[in-house]
């Protein structure tokens, strides 16, 4: 085993950092570490400066006439095609849209109409709970279909999936843990059984080089708001591969969908694209925002991302489990960064306490129940320096147990 780096070595690593120079892009306070891009991205510049223009120029002066002049009405899929180039979709397959919650509905409900015969969704145990929670929506309006799920029904996806399944709903990235999938190896599972495979890529995007294109993927849906920064509450993508969109069918059939939206026929007549995953009027000042957010995006190499993304990831487990040895943490993430995405899990006793004690000292990470410690590590504005300093006060944090004071054991709404 080699040594654990020092903290000169560190400071080498962060001045041959080929992505460095990005954190200038990033509005983030001065002496916080912010290891929780995979929840909330961070402010930028540019968004602030897109959100400024829609606001004050467009809608302020240009009114109902920035649906065209400012290109609002395109903007959906103007940005969807952006979206795509970062997930390996090929134009014209993908729409920012609604949230994720709103298109994995959309998404489960096109692909079991792609499957009429059968009646089962395999989904993770473990998944994102809102995946489950619109699947029992779907489910309730498509009387006979039931969920297998991993973790309950079998141990592994793969078992549950035969040639009963329509469609297997899968997180590509473990919100909690961070496990990776192999998503080319799944999809072509799911397909060999003859069903339907949806990605979720929440915790993907942004963060991985893929290509849905590739991988020969069905459908998939994602956040904007993690490690794209497109900021609070910022609209969801849909990607649906060019092959079903014929086909596909979603029921939120709203007039964004329509083939003719302006037509203002009393009947609905799906787009023959992309937009029919649309449903109504979309959130232009949010999506302006993520305009801007995206921009970062454009000279940024994915794998480069990734690349650092690895060793970022690797290094705060190491640190932490030598600094921390003794100390009540166990790593809950897979230690094998290729099957890892961007965060590293910490299990301990006192989770949420620790976490919040951590957020006073300045290192904002995240709890998810019952006692997961979660680090996202976005390669875009995170250091080494910072990984350093962050395992450096977590260990300070349990060494001392000030974790154990009062005031750290109040729960707030969000976690
Ligand atoms: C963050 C996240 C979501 C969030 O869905 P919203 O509709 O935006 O609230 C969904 N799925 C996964 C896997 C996530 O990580």
């Amino acid at each position: 085993m080699t040594a654990t780096p020092d903290l000169s070595a560190i400071e080498t690593m962060d001045s041959n950092d080929p992505l460095r120079h990005l954190r200038d892009r990033f509005t983030l306070p001065e002496g916080l570490i912010y290891l929780d891009g995979n929840s909330l991205g961070a402010a930028s510049p540019a968004a602030f400066a897109e959100l400024e223009i829609a606001a004050k120029d467009e809608w302020g002066s240009g009114l109902i006439r920035s649906w065209n002049t400012a290109g609002w009405f395109e903007l959906p899929v103007v940005l969807g095609d952006r979206i795509g180039a970062l997930i390996g979709a090929g134009p014209g397959q993908t729409v920012v849209a609604d949230t994720t919650s709103i298109n994995i509905y959309k998404a489960l409900h096109a692909a079991m109409g792609l499957r009429p015969d059968r009646k089962v969704i395999v989904a993770e145990g473990g998944s994102f709970p809102t995946d489950l929670y619109m699947a029992e929506g779907v489910i309730s309006t498509l009387p006979g279909t039931t969920m297998r799920l991993e973790g309950v029904h079998a141990q592994t996806i793969e078992e549950l999936i035969d040639d009963s399944v329509a469609v297997v709903l899968v997180n590509q990235v473990n919100y909690k843990s961070g496990a990776l999938r192999d998503m080319a190896a799944l999809t072509r599972r799911a397909h060999e059984a003859g069903a339907i495979i949806v990605w979720d890529l929440c915790h993907t995007a942004g963060a991985l080089p893929i290509s849905l294109d590739d991988v020969n993927a069905d459908f998939a849906v994602g956040c904007t708001y993690k490690y794209l920064n497109g900021g609070p509450g910022a609209p969801a993508f849909i990607y649906v591969a060019e092959r079903h969109l014929g086909a596909a069918s979603q029921p939120l059939s709203g007039w964004w969908a329509h083939a003719r939206p302006f037509a203002m026929e009393r009947g609905f007549e799906a787009d023959t694209g992309i937009r029919r995953f649309q449903c109504g009027t979309q959130c232009m000042l949010s999506m302006r925002a993520l305009k801007g957010a995206l921009d970062i995006w454009d000279d940024v190499d994915l794998n480069a991302v990734r690349e650092k993304s690895v060793a970022l990831t690797d290094l705060f487990i190491e640190l932490v489990e030598e600094k921390c040895a003794g100390l009540g943490v166990t790593l809950e993430s897979p230690r094998d960064s290729a099957k890892r995405g961007s965060q590293v899990s910490f299990l301990h006793d006192n989770a949420y306490a620790v976490m919040q004690a951590l957020i006073e000292r300045g290192v904002i990470g995240d709890f998810r129940a019952p006692t997961t410690l979660r680090f996202g590590f976005t390669p875009l504005y995170i250091g080494y320096r910072e990984v350093w300093d962050a395992a450096t006060i977590l260990e300070d944090v349990l060494r001392t147990e000030v974790w154990k004071d009062d005031r750290f054991a109040v729960r707030a709404a969000v976690t």
